[in-house]
């Protein structure tokens, strides 16, 4: 062939950028919704800060980021001082940084300007034909407008975080937020029903809203992101929703009515699996910021069905000292078997250390790690269930695994999915945040071997039923990410 065909094979081709905020929970389902939409033939350019993409490296170390063919990475700053440190960065920094527009929009114009010109010069890559963004990372949207090509939002949290975040506007509106008090966290203030948002469930309460209302400053960076985030949102050609129609109907149903046209697709990572065959080249590419120990998974094996108790607090959640001996205690207490993820950043301020009586109490029935291939590990039959903080890939990955949990959510939207989890699915129950092992202790028996344990089991079961059904070859998500991809982001 020569360089005309190749120029124009290569202009038919559909390059989608795709750009997730930098946090291990949105990278993980951009990564794969990425990786799927390589599969339908997409060139894909993925884009990492500069330090997400350092992790990103050194976690593939062993065995090195394989080159694909039409799907690349590609950095941009973050706008924060640099660090050799691989802890998680300082959300509230990060969000400041990228509402601070220069920092990320201008690199963000200037990248894609690149990719276009490299596009323009030889055949190797075709222009740049849509943008695939984070939910919160809406200054992308300036650039498709600039460069006339559509955008779709992914929100990779739970739809009913979205439209608690949808309202947080109204509860200032009615002086219900900022707190006069930060007393009033526990005074009872959040106790509040708030019963006039359609699509949320009755008996919401103020403290089941993403946790940013939880301030008494107007100007708080969180808080104001997110009221910033959301309302840009309008401007998308389309929002995905990292969900299931069934899991969240009535939110989904209200969200409909005020945005853009929307999309279900979740969970986006049961529909990798479903999709993307385990021997394609794409699977090597891990989503991970951390090394995965899978010696977890061998520790697992051989243990009966049901035995084992999962902690993990995601990728983000810090706690105190005093937090984290209780878990160990109620742990240690359950007698039951344990697989726990202590990341070494887990600790406010110093390192994790456990107390040695704890160690050799458990050293034949409880495994520590930092980091394990989590959906993995959820999807072994040993595991019964999962003590979580509740983050929505956590809670999605419980579901696809048919395990209950039980929830000790920290920030963000967290304490929405908690009360869904518990409440609305059956599948939860919550530990209380001032955290005591005799707690610990009695959900884990609860949980394991008590009467609400066996019905939320059965719970989880049907969830995992109809999650696999909607990534199924006819499955509703399935069907809806062919149609986002056929009505919004192939160029006609
Ligand atoms: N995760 C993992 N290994 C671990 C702990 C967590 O792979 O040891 C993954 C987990 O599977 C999930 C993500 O990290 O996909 C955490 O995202 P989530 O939304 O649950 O919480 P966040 O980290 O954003 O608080």
């Amino acid at each position: 062939q020569d360089t005309t065909d190749m120029s124009s094979l290569a202009m038919e081709k559909q390059h989608a950028v795709f750009i997730p905020y930098p946090a291990q929970g949105h990278i993980s389902p951009m990564l794969k919704l990425a990786k799927l939409l390589h599969t339908k033939g997409f060139h894909i350019t993925f884009i990492l800060t500069e330090f997400n993409h350092r992790r990103f490296v050194q976690a593939h170390a062993s065995k090195g980021v394989t080159k694909i063919a039409d799907f690349r990475f590609e950095t941009i700053p973050d706008g924060l001082p640099p660090s050799e440190d691989d802890a998680t960065q300082d959300i509230v920094a990060l969000c400041e940084s990228i509402m601070t527009k220069n920092y990320c929009l201008d690199p963000f114009r200037r990248l894609l300007a690149k990719l276009n010109c490299e596009a323009a010069a030889s055949a190797v890559s075709p222009p740049v034909s849509c943008i695939v963004s984070d939910g919160i990372m809406t200054f992308t949207l300036d650039v498709a407008h600039e460069l006339s090509i559509p955008e779709i939002l992914v929100w990779t949290a739970s739809a009913t975080g979205y439209l608690a975040y949808h309202h947080y506007r109204h509860l200032i509106e009615r002086g219900i937020i900022p707190l006069k008090d930060m007393a009033d966290v526990n005074n009872g203030y959040l106790d509040i029903e708030v019963d006039w948002i359609p699509g949320i469930m009755k008996g919401f309460r103020l403290k089941d809203f993403p946790s940013f209302i939880r301030t008494v400053n107007a100007d708080d960076i969180l808080l104001n992101f997110q009221l910033h985030e959301i309302a840009r949102a309008s401007m998308a050609s389309a929002i995905v929703f990292n969900t299931f129609d069934e899991l969240e109907l009535p939110a989904l149903q209200s969200l409909q009515k005020i945005l853009p046209p929307i999309y279900t697709i979740g969970s986006i990572s049961l529909l990798s699996r479903c999709t993307i065959p385990v021997d394609n080249h794409l699977t090597a590419i891990s989503t991970s910021l951390w090394k995965e120990e899978t010696s977890c998974l061998r520790w697992l094996e051989g243990r009966s069905a049901n035995s084992v108790v999962y902690v993990s607090f995601g990728s983000i959640t810090v706690m105190s000292e005093e937090n984290l001996v209780e878990f160990a205690w109620g742990l240690a207490d359950s007698g039951y078997d344990f697989l726990w993820m202590i990341r070494p950043d887990l600790m406010k301020g110093e390192s994790t250390i456990l107390p040695s009586e704890f160690l050799k109490e458990t050293k034949d029935r409880g495994k520590i790690a930092s980091w394990c291939p989590q959906e993995e590990v959820l999807m072994h039959p040993a595991v019964g269930v999962f003590l979580t903080h509740c983050g929505w890939n956590s809670t999605l990955e419980s579901l696809c695994g048919g395990v209950p949990m039980i929830c000790w959510p920290f920030f963000a939207e967290q304490q929405t999915n908690c009360r869904y989890a518990c409440t609305e699915w059956g599948v939860g129950m919550e530990i209380n945040n001032n955290v005591k092992r005799e707690d610990v202790k009695g959900l884990i028996k609860e949980m394991m071997g008590g009467e609400k344990g066996k019905e939320m089991i059965q719970k989880a079961k049907k969830w995992k039923e109809r999650v696999v059904n909607a990534c199924g070859p006819d499955g509703i998500s399935t069907v809806n990410l062919e149609k986002v991809i056929k009505d919004v982001l192939f160029r006609k």
